[in-house]
């Protein structure tokens, strides 16, 4: 059994909507310490994934007013997406197949987090008690006294 998408997907994501501005974007990004944003519906669906990278290139760089700029001109639509049950190393073969950074992680057409490659990296870096433990096998762990 592998490792799942939601064993180490990010979970904490802040969201924007398709209508607010670009420049309400960056400074939502700023004050969350985030570079991607998950554009929401108003019915919580997903309409697309906005990062500071398109901001910087796409919108600074073609010299747009970001405060009348609206986050759909700018971000990336449709998003790809796994389930929190898909396997790490298949959702990573869809980031490197589709050359994209980023998944979003969708349970019955709700968001449930983002997976970029720094989670999957992380995740790889951990431990390996760390990832026995996370497959539920922390009971065959050696006890220790220290
Ligand atoms: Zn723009």
């Amino acid at each position: 059994m592998g490792l799942k998408v939601k064993d180490v997907m990010a979970e904490d994501v802040v969201t924007i909507v398709p209508n607010e501005l670009i420049a309400n974007a960056a400074h939502l990004m700023r004050s969350e310490n985030v570079g991607c944003l998950v554009v929401l519906e108003s019915d919580d669906t997903i309409a697309g994934i906005l990062t500071d990278r398109d901001i910087a290139i796409n919108c600074t760089g073609d010299a747009h007013d970001a405060k009348t700029c609206h986050v759909s001109a700018h971000m990336t639509s449709p998003v790809h997406t796994v389930t929190p049950e898909t396997e790490v190393l298949d959702a990573a073969r869809v980031l490197k197949n589709r050359r994209i950074r980023r998944l979003a992680v969708v349970q019955n057409n709700k968001m449930a987090g983002l997976l970029s490659y720094a989670d999957i990296a992380a995740a790889m870096r951990r431990p390996l008690a760390d990832l026995l433990e996370l497959e539920g096998m922390d009971a065959a762990r050696p006890q220790r006294d220290d």
